[in-house]
């Protein structure tokens, strides 16, 4: 339904603007000579500002949670393409507030390299292409079109072409021949036909170019990055060597792969599986609840797999959603298409509800593409699901900074609890943090305000050695002894 629309679309755009390709290399080429494109080779700048953990916001209603960048510095080579990143982080929220690795402890260091080849990723070739440069580079080549757009009272020539993934990007260039923003829209797993935008202004002549001192990026409709630059250098010798000797892919942006599914009985009818952010699946007697989806939607379907081998012939009723962010919903989409009624805390319901529902025609998933809706029920401070043999409950964390609306599930029959970022297990030789996170903390407070008997911790970011975490464990990392529980 979605790829029909996106394709008459495409077809109708062809025919509307057919006429305006000329004008397009007119605008594109007044715009380059206005920007110095053609004499510029190399860009190196430094800059001060903040960058901001996408899909890791304290709540749904608010931004993406800022890191401060202490220095950053990057270097393009349009020719190439080719771009490195240099920049160190520390702690932004005080006191921690979200998501994103939250508290930062002292500085981190962070470099990202892309060596533009033929299998290089569009969603990283968009770093250099949405550069001011990079676009009039990019739009040359590419067939673009132009139509006149008013926004915000200001007139505007956007120049248009197509990328790699069938969206379009879009660059809006002001009457004095600056780029000023480009948009196009990137497929993500949770966030569906996501917009992303780079933003603009303060344009000062750099050795004869023209260079923004002021630069935003925004990813699903909040800024991931906010920048003012101090320094420009024009056509300096630039180094970008390949990251590792593979071709510079950041980590973060290849596909992600999965081990395969394992699981292991916590009790009767109670199984854990792991191969990737941990699940517990139950064996209600008319149906499966299933804590936790998996951290994208190839998780989430190993874990059905899984969860029916080990449960046949009976429907997964409910998914338990300890919060929304990103890395914890993505795979709650393979649930949607499965038919599972989402259970979340209530501070999440209408955000489920939207971002379920939001388009995946980029990279159609198969609640895409069987067209299914999102089932959300809310959570207020505790819930029981039980069919009489087997007791599950749902908390919500009060004072818990990571998330306003985080669930933790507790099985008191098998003395098992689940938690999400409350306390992520490291190595075991690995010191406590000192001070202690006050994520770690609250959930401590938590487990005792609400009096739990806690023989098993399950971490849904399970510990790398497969151990079994206990309460010792968890009350050692905030610096307490288990005789002070
Ligand atoms: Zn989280």
């Amino acid at each position: 339904m979605f790829r029909k629309c996106l394709a008459v679309c495409a077809v109708t755009a062809v025919l509307a603007w057919s006429s305006s390709a000329q004008d397009a290399r007119a605008v594109i080429g007044d715009a380059s000579r206005a920007m110095g494109v053609d004499a510029l080779k190399t860009v190196q700048y430094s800059a001060t500002g903040l960058d901001f953990a996408l899909g890791q916001a304290p709540n749904p209603a608010s931004p993406w949670p800022k890191f401060i960048n202490k220095s950053y510095t990057r270097m393009i080579n349009f020719d190439t393409p080719a771009s490195r990143v240099e920049r160190v982080r520390v702690q932004g929220e005080n006191p921690p507030h979200g998501g994103g690795q939250q508290p930062l402890v002292g500085e981190q260091p962070q470099n990202q390299t892309i060596i533009v080849s033929a299998d290089t990723p569009w969603v990283q070739q968009l770093e250099i292409l949405m550069t001011p440069h990079g676009f009039l580079r990019a739009a040359m080549k590419r067939n673009a079109t132009v139509e006149a757009r008013t926004m915000g009272g200001k007139k505007y020539n956007v120049v248009t072409f197509l990328g790699d993934n069938k969206a379009k990007v879009n660059g809006y260039i002001n009457p004095q021949n600056m780029v000023e923003r480009v948009e196009t829209w990137i497929d993500n797993p949770f966030l569906g036909d996501m917009p992303f935008e780079a933003i603009y202004s303060d344009y000062k002549d750099a050795g004869g170019a023209q260079f923004p001192m002021h630069i935003v990026q925004k990813q699903g409709g909040f800024p991931i990055f906010d920048l003012n630059v101090t320094d420009v250098k024009v056509n300096a010798a630039v180094n970008i060597q390949p990251q590792q000797g593979r071709g510079g892919a950041p980590a973060a942006a290849a596909a992600p792969a999965n081990p395969p599914a394992q699981s292991e009985k916590l009790g009767d009818g109670v199984y854990l599986i792991t191969g990737g952010y941990a699940v517990i699946a139950i064996d209600f007697k008319d149906y499966i609840a299933i804590v936790e989806s998996g951290q994208n939607e190839p998780r989430a379907l190993a874990v059905i797999a899984e969860a029916k081998r080990l449960i046949p012939g009976k429907p997964i009723k409910y998914l338990i959603n300890t919060h929304s962010h990103i890395d914890h919903s993505s795979g709650l989409r393979g649930f949607v298409a499965e038919g599972s009624t989402i259970l979340t805390h209530q501070v999440n319901k209408a955000y489920l509800e939207k971002i379920l529902s939001t388009p995946h025609t980029l990279n159609p998933d198969k609640a895409q593409q069987l067209g299914k809706k999102p089932v959300v029920e809310a959570v207020g401070e505790k819930k029981v699901l039980t069919d009489g043999t087997h007791v599950v409950e749902l908390h919500h964390l009060q004072n818990f900074g990571h998330h306003d609306g985080m669930l933790i599930v507790y099985l008191p029959k098998e003395k098992v609890l689940l938690e999400a970022d409350g306390y992520n297990p490291q190595a075991t030789t690995a010191p406590p943090p000192s001070p202690p996170s006050p994520f770690t903390v609250s959930l401590l407070d938590n487990i005792r305000r609400l009096k739990l008997d806690v023989q098993r911790i399950v971490p849904v970011h399970y510990p790398a050695d497969n151990r079994v975490v206990t309460m010792a464990e968890l009350t050692r990392w905030v610096g307490r002894t288990p005789s002070t529980q």
